[in-house]
């Protein structure tokens, strides 16, 4: 794989790629996603291809910076939304766009089936990093891009990981260094009459759109569906388990039992790594390595070293990961949460 500089003669090979219909690895703030030209069938079947990713599972559609309306215009059908959706729409974007929240809009009709799984609607954001906005700006249309890892497994966050994951399946990765929030997009979807669903937590915190908003919990409302949310995500390959709370307050006979007689590392995404390792080792638990995402706890800081962390321990010699959740569900932990239960999800 072709690792290109984030600079103009890197974005330019990278544009080149894209129109000859290839897939290319880009740097986004939230992970590194696998581009290719959401107006070419063919170009996008290849992401689908070099991910392994099920042909059921929509993929979000980027787009460069600018004004919202226009950029979604080719892309959604904001004529299908009613008056307090409209504004609904207006608000979300002026506040969260360019950045980390995507929108599921109805879809306009040039969007193909294969970028929204056959669904009525489409995803769209407006990523924030600079190398992403510039490859949009150079390329002149929306490219779908999701994470640069084979489907299931755990997201990159970094240029080297994407090589990992995918040398041999795909020409070039536009190396912009490491990502800034690391955990994925916020998902929401709004619906034509202004109700909105959380489809996914991420490097938005819900809390953070506004309480005011009319908010749904309540399944298919709208007609939005949210597909591709499978229980088992983010995987490493070694077998991962997740704790019921903080180590030092579980029961010895449960830890163990978590353990299962193998050797461990321990994962906490805050508090300190060698009390953790302490109280599995007070348990009679073997401990090869003991990591804290932010023994400080702050949560952007675990947010951003989440998968890397996560990449390290798999690739460690432990044969299980104890993997410790965030004190709470609240900001980024929603995110960092539901991809830990995930990862462990992938129990084999
Ligand atoms: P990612 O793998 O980060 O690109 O995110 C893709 C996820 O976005 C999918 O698995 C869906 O859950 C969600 N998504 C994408 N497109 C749609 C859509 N049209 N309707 C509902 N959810 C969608
Ligand atoms: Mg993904």
């Amino acid at each position: 794989m072709n690792r290109l500089e984030p600079d103009r003669q890197g974005i330019e090979r990278a544009v080149a790629l894209l129109r000859a219909g290839e897939v290319v690895a880009i740097p986004t703030e939230t992970v590194y996603g696998l581009a290719a030209d959401a107006f070419d069938d063919a170009a996008v079947a290849r992401v689908f291809e070099a991910k392994h990713r099920p042909s059921f599972d929509p993929m979000i559609v980027h787009v460069a910076p600018g004004s919202a309306r226009e950029a979604v215009a080719k892309l959604a059908r904001l004529d299908a939304l009613n008056d307090e959706a409209g504004s609904v729409f207006d608000r979300l974007t002026t506040d969260f766009w360019p950045g980390p929240l995507t929108l599921v809009l109805p879809k306009a009709r040039f969007v193909s089936d294969i970028v929204t799984a056959g669904l009525a609607h489409v995803a769209v954001r407006m990523p924030a990093h600079v190398v992403a906005q510039r490859l949009l700006e150079a390329f002149g249309g929306p490219l779908v891009a999701p994470s640069a890892n084979r489907f299931g497994r755990i997201s990159p966050t970094r240029a080297e990981h994407v090589v990992a994951e995918l040398a041999g399946r795909v020409p070039a990765v536009l190396d912009g260094g490491p990502c800034e929030m690391g955990v994925e997009s916020t998902i929401v979807g709004l619906a034509a009459d202004g109700g909105l669903k959380l489809l996914r937590p991420g490097a938005v915190p819900v809390e953070a759109l506004g309480s005011d908003l009319r908010w749904s919990t309540v399944d298919g409302a709208g007609g939005i569906e949210a597909p591709g949310q499978t229980d088992q995500h983010y995987s490493p390959a070694t077998r991962c388990a997740l704790l019921g709370g903080v180590v030092e307050e579980q029961d010895p006979a449960t830890l163990r039992q978590l353990a299962a007689d193998t050797e461990v590392a321990l994962l906490r995404v805050v508090g300190d790594p060698a009390s953790g390792r302490a109280a599995l080792a007070a348990a009679g638990i073997s401990v090869l390595d003991s990591r804290s995402l932010s023994p400080e706890g702050d949560l952007v800081q675990a947010a951003r070293a989440l998968f890397a962390t996560l990449r390290e321990l798999d690739d460690g010699s432990a044969r299980r990961l104890l993997l410790e959740p965030p004190p709470s569900r609240r900001g980024l932990g929603h995110a960092i949460d539901d991809r830990l239960r995930r990862a462990a999800g992938s129990a084999r």
